[in-house]
């Protein structure tokens, strides 16, 4: 079992398997970011390594993400090693679903189901402002599609200032027949541009009043153990709701995720700037038992919340989420 120093248990792992992405979302990264180059990776072998030695010591739920997962050449091998791993009772994805569909079939034959899609806007115009890239329609086909299944389906909103407020109503209305949780997001400063940001005017109060002036009768739902989002439903329909204090950060009390970014570095708190790289680690021939032991220390070493990680960084937060994989 992974324990922290705060005595919470660990179980689950994000892993971010590219830093590459075909949409360039404003608040993610800049128009002209530098991708690395595909060595500088860590290649399946070592993440399938990495999620057996943590699976074999507590793991229990990993979440693929990126950059855009689905980019990444001959990903479905990873999904297929990953599916064989025993007392992995989770995998789970966060994809931006523009080439997601055509692996759908498979996915859900390997017993994958959990799919977070992010989709900041219902509108056309909208979402091409944010994510600069022509994608809506793609987007739009897979969510369909995946509706129609029985899924753990999620769609992720960042709510922005004078960007896509006007949306936050449609997509609660969208859980009136669907059976799908929609997660209204803070924006956090991991935009890639070297700015961060010191402040958000839409938090998840705010969200939350202004959706409740709209749908007086909503209802809290029990959170599940561990859960970052704050969970309601409006009252008679199908799908909930959800939001999600990142940059407010309320609820790291409960933490229980460690996350590895697409180059390698562990981190033991989104907010932290990465305590050691795993790949180099690998590369420099440790074994497994040594792996073990510097996640351990690593985990010994945990900040309280968000804001000590924050504080105890070199530089200020302004990297792009799509090294870390949100
Ligand atoms: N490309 C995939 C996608 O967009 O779903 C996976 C990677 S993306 C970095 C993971 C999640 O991080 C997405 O839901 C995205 O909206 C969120 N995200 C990225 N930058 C963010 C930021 N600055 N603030 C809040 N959420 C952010
Ligand atoms: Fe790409 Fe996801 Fe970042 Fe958007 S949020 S630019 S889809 S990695």
């Amino acid at each position: 079992m992974l324990i922290d120093k705060h005595n919470r248990e660990v179980n689950y792992l994000r892993l971010a398997v590219t830093d590459k992405c075909n949409l360039r979302c404003t608040y993610c990264m800049p128009e002209n970011i530098k991708f690395v180059n595909n060595k500088e990776l860590l290649s399946y072998e070592e993440m399938i390594r990495i999620v057996q030695i943590l699976v074999n010591n507590g793991i229990n739920k990993v979440r693929i993400t990126g950059g855009e997962p689905f980019l990444r050449k001959n990903i479905m091998y990873l999904f297929e090693s990953l599916a064989k791993i025993d007392g992995l009772d989770k995998i789970a994805i966060t994809s931006n679903a523009t080439h997601t569909l055509q692996y759908l079939p498979r996915l859900l034959e390997l017993g994958i189901r959990a799919f977070n899609i992010s989709i900041d806007s219902l509108d056309k115009d909208r979402f091409y402002a944010i994510t600069r890239r022509d994608y809506y329609e793609d987007v739009l086909a897979c969510i369909e599609e995946m509706m129609k299944h029985d899924l753990e389906l999620s769609l992720n909103c960042v709510v922005m200032k004078d960007k896509n407020t006007e949306d936050i109503i449609p997509f609660v209305e969208l859980t009136r027949h669907k059976k799908i949780s929609v997660r209204f997001i803070e924006e956090m400063p991991f935009n890639g541009n070297g700015t961060g940001h010191s402040g958000i005017d839409w938090n998840y109060l705010k969200i939350l009043d202004h959706i409740q002036s709209r749908y007086p009768d909503i209802h809290k739902l029990k959170d599940a153990k561990n859960s970052t989002s704050l969970n309601y439903q409006v009252s008679g329909f199908e799908g909930s709701f959800g939001v999600i204090p990142a940059f407010t950060r309320s609820f790291c009390g409960t933490c229980n995720r460690i996350r590895i970014t697409a180059l390698g570095k562990f981190k033991t708190c989104l907010y932290d700037d990465g305590v050691f790289n795993i790949k180099d680690f690998m590369r420099q021939g440790a074994t497994d038992e040594q792996i073990l032991e510097i996640v351990n220390q690593a985990l010994a070493h945990k900040s309280k919340d968000g804001f000590e990680a924050e504080n105890r960084r070199k530089f200020m937060v302004s990297e792009s989420m799509s090294t870390i994989g949100g």
